[in-house]
Formats: structure tokens, sequence, C-alpha cells
């Protein structure tokens, strides 16, 4: 159902009075959690009619939704070729196709009319930290004639046009994704929900529920609330309704600066307008207001203080981008991501009228919009699609030993990725070294009138590689095997 919306006060954006719960409610749905997750259900169902409350324990976008960078691309946080090595082709196009949906609600959603200075703009690109063309290639074909999603390839030099680095080599562009501003698309979509009529209770934190019965109770400090579904949104933080739940997920917490002005130099360096994010998942940035770079970088898997890694945000700037120099961060945030196992989404049914939506990872804008929209659908349409992620059920992330796993395979994984990297640096140094001394040689030859016995190897004719069997993707994404089982079925260990 579409509806119109006139914009967003600066009341509604957020910055208004919190209202707590402090008398018994009764709802058609509660949803627990205001984040991108909660939110999203929140709206959809809203719209369509039914009485929706949300609970939020602290706050509108408190953790990673009102502290991310608003890149909404397709896809998952699981790395496309992994998705269909786990579920087959057919499926894998299916989910593709509902993560692209997902795309397009946000950008329905963000219009200027809706969200006032949202700021939407067109165009990421990933870049590649290791010469891998032919890679690409069979990539692009894939997304392009298989997925339906527009795609170009950038050449090194295109690449290296529009970002002064030696550390990127060939890039995917990405014409139809785009980026917002993600602190406001996150208090933009509470306004959205309320307009739409969806109450909103902050520091409500839910304690418990009774999920038993017809009428489920779920109960916060100072009231209790009736209702015909519950929808888990709490990610990392849930805690008591549903310990079992937040013990699927792997928290990493994610870190991000934004730098003083820089003024023209910067658009010297990057010529790019809009999100870069590298192939192997450890950077991601954009220019934000005219001058500044905006930077995610680190990752840890215990909370820290954000404002701790502004030294690595500056570090990691000036390795990336010499010519900036040390830069002055003048503002660090952060929030924690839920990562599943197998690195998809939570989103489901666990038992009659209890759902779940969660688990989006570093890739949250998207997904989360797609949720909302299936689990409000199936709810009140009885819309079955949910169904498609069930071959992904919850696993148990592994508790205090499951985190520090995590870290090491982290750090492995941006280990290895940076030895690549430079490993790619060394091989195009030495080739164009090879390429002057060849060069050198054969004037040499010239002049003493011998002339060159061979080609220089930059007109030799190379070797055709063999034909890549399956299209690889290069970005990071842990994965480990997992039992199949509908979600109804529980979490399994
Ligand atoms: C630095 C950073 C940058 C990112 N950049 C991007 C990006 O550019 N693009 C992208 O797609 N994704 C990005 N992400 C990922 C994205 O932010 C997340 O996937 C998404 O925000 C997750 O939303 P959520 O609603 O599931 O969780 P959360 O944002 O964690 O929201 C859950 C809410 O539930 C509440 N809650 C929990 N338990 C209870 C309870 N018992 N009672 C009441 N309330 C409760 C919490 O207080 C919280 O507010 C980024 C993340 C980070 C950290």
């Amino acid at each position: 159902m579409t509806e119109t919306f006139t914009s967003v006060s600066q009341e509604e954006a957020g910055f208004r009075d919190r209202v707590r719960l402090s008398f018994d409610l009764d709802a058609d749905i509660c949803v627990i959690g205001a984040g991108l997750a909660g939110l999203s259900v929140a709206l959809e169902a809203a719209r369509i009619g039914a009485s929706v409350a949300v609970l939020e324990g602290r706050h509108i976008g408190w953790n990673a939704s009102g502290n991310q960078l608003g890149t909404v691309m397709p896809g998952f946080a699981l790395p496309l070729a992994d998705l269909i090595e786990r579920i087959g082709f057919e499926d894998a196009r299916e989910l593709w196709a509902l993560s692209k949906e997902g795309a397009e609600l946000v950008r329905a959603n963000a219009t200027e009319e809706n969200m006032p200075g949202i700021g939407l703009s067109d165009g990421v690109l990933e870049v590649s930290n290791v010469d891998a063309g032919d890679r690409l290639i069979s990539r692009l074909q894939m997304l392009n004639e298989d997925f339906d999603t527009e795609v170009e390839g950038w050449q090194v030099d295109r690449v290296r046009e529009l970002l002064r680095t030696d550390r990127y080599f060939h890039g995917v562009y990405y014409p139809k994704a785009f980026q917002v501003d993600g602190r406001k698309y996150v208090h933009g979509l509470a306004a959205l929900a309320r307009r739409a009529g969806a109450r909103i209770f902050e520091d409500t934190p839910v304690v418990s529920i009774d999920h038993s019965g017809i009428r489920k109770r779920i109960v916060t400090p100072t009231a209790r609330l009736r209702a015909t579904h519950i929808v888990l949104a709490g990610n990392i933080h849930l805690g008591a309704p549903l310990r079992r739940l937040s013990e699927t997920l792997l928290p990493v917490w994610r870190y991000a600066g934004v730098t003083a002005p820089l003024g023209e130099r910067l658009h010297e360096i990057i010529a790019f307008r809009g999100s870069v994010m590298d192939s192997d998942g450890v950077d991601h940035f954009r220019i934000v207001d005219g001058d500044r770079l905006m930077w995610e970088s680190p990752e840890t898997t215990w909370a820290a203080r954000p404002q701790r890694f502004a030294g690595a945000v500056r570090r990691r700037i000036r390795t990336i981008f010499p010519e900036l120099g040390n830069v002055e961060i003048t503002d660090m945030f952060g929030g924690a991501t839920g990562q599943t196992v197998h690195g998809m989404p939570q989103i489901g049914q666990l038992r009659k009228g209890l759902w779940v939506a969660s688990g989006f990872g570093r890739q949250g804008m998207n997904t989360s919009a797609m949720a909302g929209q299936m689990i409000a659908r199936s709810i009140l349409w009885g819309d079955e699609r949910w169904r498609l992620f069930s071959p992904f059920e919850l696993v148990w992330a592994g508790g205090a030993t499951g985190r520090v796993a995590g870290q090491l395979v982290g750090m492995w994984g941006r280990a290895s990725s940076a030895v690549a990297g430079s490993l790619a640096r060394y091989r195009e140094h030495a080739r164009a070294r090879d390429r002057v001394r060849e060069a050198r040689l054969a004037e040499a030859n010239r002049a003493a009138g011998t002339g060159p016995r061979r080609p220089p190897s930059s007109v030799r004719p190379r070797p055709v590689p063999p034909p890549k069997p399956a299209a690889q993707d290069t970005e990071q994404g842990g994965e480990q095997g997992t039992e199949p089982a509908a979600h109804e079925a529980g979490i399994s260990r």
C-alpha cells in the first residue's frame, strides 16, 4: 500500500521528549527495539492498518542504526558466491531480488519531502585491494545477466583517476546504489511510523515475555502490554526476553570517524562522490559536508569507546591516501552489529506469533527494510516469502569463546588481505620496473645496431587464462557450516 506523507519536522525527527510506557496497553503487534529493523516492521504494519507499539530500552537509533554510514546496496553481508553455494542459484536469485526491493523501499522512504536534509545521492564504488581483473569480469557478468543488477567494471586507471592511491585496483560501480544521512534516516523512519499510527515508547526496556498464549504478555519495569504478535528486533542487546536468541549473534562493534574540513585538496585526492568500500570489508568511506571525510574502519568483538579509535582511523586514512597526511578526526561514533554464524539475517517466525528480525551484520539498511516489509505482510496478509530464509537457521554463535574466535578470524582476514594487497602492489611495481629495464635494453640494442632479440614483455602475447568455473566474491564474511532447518525449529548448537 502506498501512502503520501508530509515531511518530518525537527520535533518528529527525534528531537522531542521521549515517551516512556507507564500504563498497560493492548496492541496487535508489539515490536521490541527501535533500530532500523523494529522501525521498518512498525512502519509497514502501521501503514497496512495494524495497531503497533514499539518498545525501546534506550532511545531511537541508540545502537548501530543511529551510528552507521547510510550506504544502501543490494545484497547481504554474506557474499553472493557463498550464498549461491549455500542454497543454489535459483533461491539465491530470489533472495537477491528481495534485497534489491529492500534498497528500493529505503529510496522510497528517504525522499527530501519525507525526511528533509536526508541528502540521498547515487552511486557506490566497490574497489579491489588486489589485481583481480579476471575475477571481476565473471562477477560483473553474473550480476548484470543473472541477477539483474546494473553494474559497471572500472579499470585500474579509472579507479585511480578518481581515488589517488595505489592501494586499489579494479572497481565495480553500482550506479543505482546510493547513500543517505544514516542518522537522519533512522529518526525519519520513526517519524514516518508515528505518522502511520505506530506508538513508540523509549526508555522502556522489555524485561520478559510470555509468548505461550494467543495473546502474548510483554513486561517492562513500568507497564505490561498484551499483543497477538511480538517482533524481536533487539539485535545483540535483546537479553532477558529471549537470551538464547541473543546468543545466536556474534557482536561486532564497528567504528567510524569524521575529519575536520580538509578543503579543496580532498577533492583532488578523492574525486569520487559516493561511498567507497573495499572488497575485503576493511574500509568504507565517503565525503560529507562538502570537504570532510567520513571513514569507517576498525572493528572489535568487545565494546569500547569509539573515541579510542580516532588514531586508528587517522592512520588508516594516511595509509590509503598518504597525500592527505595526518588529518584531524573531530567526531567518532560506532555501534554493535549482530553477525550470524552463516552471515545471513534472521527473518521469520519462531513460534506462532513470535517473530524475529535481526542479524543484519554490516549491511542493515536494505535488509532490515526488506525484513520489515516481509514480516508485516506475513502477519497481516499471509505473505510467506520469509520462508526463503529458512535454510539459515538460528545457530548458537559460541558465547565468549565464539567472540574470541570471531576476533581471531577477523584479524586473520584483515592480515591476509593486507598481505594480498602488498603483493599485488609489489607485482605492479615490479612490472613497471621491468618495462623500464626492457625499454632501456631495447634502446641500447637499437643504438648498438643489434635490435631487440625478443619483444618486451609488455607487448608479448599473453597466455589466455583458463575460464573461471564460477564467479568469486572477494568480500570478507566468516562462514561455518550449519544444519539446514526451518526457523520454527528453534536454536541449534
Ligand atoms: C559504524 C557502522 C557503520 C555501518 N554502516 C552501514 C551502512 O553504511 N550500510 C548498511 O546497510 N549498514 C551499515 N551498518 C550496519 C547497520 O547499522 C546494522 O545492520 C543495523 O543498524 C542493525 O539494525 P537493528 O535494528 O537490527 O539493530 P540495532 O540498531 O542494534 O537496534 C536494536 C534496538 O533494540 C533495542 N533493544 C534491545 N533489546 C531490547 C529490549 N529488551 N527492550 C527494549 N529495547 C531493546 C536496542 O536498545 C536498540 O536500540 C553499519 C553499522 C555500523 C556500526
